[in-house]
């Protein structure tokens, strides 16, 4: 059954949207279009809370879209879905335009072998096309918004918010279940997990990033679904770990992943710092790990950024650390055992890095600097503060000085140096001798 529910019952604050959005649907809706805010930022909006990005979701056509719109591109593959872009730089901003996916023709969708085969109805335009395990892999059949609320993860992310109207659409008690907080899968758990198991990845960073609880019948086939983790794309399972990472609830994200049976054996970078129960160890590692995590929720509380390669250069900073020792009384000089140990690290944790060369790269230059702020002489600090990373990698000399890795007074030396003037530096580089 669909509810619409008003303003009297949602209580939405109008101030909490983005112009932005509000004039794509508007858009959408003055070309006889039906179109709405849809997902994680309804949710957002009937908590109270400024949602980060927007989607609309719509029963025009992708070429459809585009067409309405200046700047709006077409992407996607697996998912093909438009974005409308509103102004440049930094200033920039996406609002994603999705059209109205169909239900799956039918939920244990024909099971093939191999990883991926087209059905006679996929030719026909009519399927889904699925894997072995019942992994969608491709997405791209409309249908109307009833059954686009369907083939949605959990109730509280079906909604629908009308501005102009002031109404919000709900096909599932996504409202009642926003209210009670509860996250709670629409349809049958364990199909749902199967069709796509990044699902399960999905509820451990809602229940982290909002304080909800997993309803039991999204909770009971979780343990059992999780070895399907291994059958999707590592680049996926890479960015939703830093999802996982970036919510502004780090820490209660990993403490959700050990509750649920994750903490281990299903991210290589989180094996390098989780002990055998998936906690984080108390020693040096662990606590090194907590403040950065700390450090990252904190400034997403704030409302600053958070750069991914900063925070996996920490998780697999004792890593590299360890190998870089072992090198080193191998007889190696410090800076090639330095980036031997980084080849070594990126291989084991990470694998093809292929497409994030710049966050490979960046990582690496955090670690590449922290030799070098321990030497002080000639010209070295000179170029090092010239470094446009530099700042990145003086936030990582503060954080292992934080935790007793390194003399706090080499941190205020530096802090010293990039601020002085420069007979100030002279001064710095003289006394340091
Ligand atoms: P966030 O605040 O983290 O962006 P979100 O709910 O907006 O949360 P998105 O990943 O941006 O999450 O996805 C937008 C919407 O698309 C979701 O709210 C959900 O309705 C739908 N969705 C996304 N991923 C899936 C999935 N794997 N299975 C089913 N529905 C999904
Ligand atoms: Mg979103």
């Amino acid at each position: 059954k669909r509810l619409e529910i008003g303003v009297a019952e949602h209580g939405i604050d109008p101030e909490l949207l983005d112009d932005r959005a509000v004039k794509v649907v508007r858009t959408l809706s003055d070309a006889g279009f039906e179109a709405y805010i849809v997902g994680g930022a309804v949710r957002d909006l009937l908590l109270g809370r400024r949602p980060k990005d927007f989607d609309v979701a719509t029963n025009a056509t992708p070429e459809q879209v585009k067409a309405l719109f200046r700047r709006a591109f077409i992407i996607g593959r697996r998912f093909r879905i438009v974005h409308v872009v509103y102004g440049r730089g930094r200033e920039h901003e996406v609002i994603e335009v999705s059209t109205f996916r169909a239900l799956l023709a039918n939920e244990a969708a024909e099971q093939v072998s191999g990883n991926e085969k087209t059905s006679k109805d996929e030719l026909a335009g009519k399927s889904h096309v699925v894997d072995a395990s019942g992994r969608v892999l491709r997405d791209n059949v409309w249908g109307p918004q009833i059954e686009d609320a369907a083939r949605r993860d959990f109730t509280i992310n079906a909604l629908y918010y009308d501005p102009q109207r002031e109404l919000v659409v709900d096909y599932h008690g996504g409202f009642a279940d926003v209210k009670k907080r509860v996250l709670r899968m629409i349809g049958d758990p364990e199909t749902r997990y199967r069709e796509d198991p990044v699902r399960i990845l999905r509820a451990v960073r809602f229940a982290a990033k909002l304080g909800f609880e997993l309803e039991p019948k999204t909770r009971a086939p979780v343990k059992a679904m999780i070895p399907l983790l291994q059958n999707v794309p590592i680049s996926r399972m890479f960015d939703e770990m830093i999802k996982l990472l970036q919510t502004g609830h780090a820490l209660a994200s990993l403490d959700e992943l050990r509750k649920q049976g994750l903490g281990r054996g299903v991210f290589s970078i989180l094996d390098a710092v989780l002990d055998e129960k998936g906690a984080l160890p108390d020693e040096a590692r662990g606590q090194f790990v907590r403040r950065a995590l700390e450090d990252t929720d904190r400034r997403v509380a704030e409302g600053r950024s958070v750069a991914p390669s900063f925070m996996l250069a920490c998780m697999l900073w004792h890593e590299v650390q360890g190998r870089w020792q072992r090198l080193r009384d191998g007889g190696e000089p410090a800076v090639p055992a330095l980036q031997q140990a980084i080849d070594l690290v990126f291989d084991a944790r990470i694998g093809d890095i292929s497409g994030r060369g710049k966050l490979a790269a960046d990582m690496r230059e955090i670690w590449m600097m922290q030799p070098r702020f321990e030497r002080r002489s000639g010209n070295g600090p000179y170029s090092l503060v010239e470094q446009p990373r530099y700042r990145a990698g003086f936030d990582f000399l503060l954080l292992r000085a934080e935790v007793g890795d390194l003399d706090m007074a080499l941190v205020d030396w530096w802090e010293d140096f990039a601020l002085g003037s420069d007979e100030e530096r002279r001064a710095l580089v003289e006394q340091a001798r």
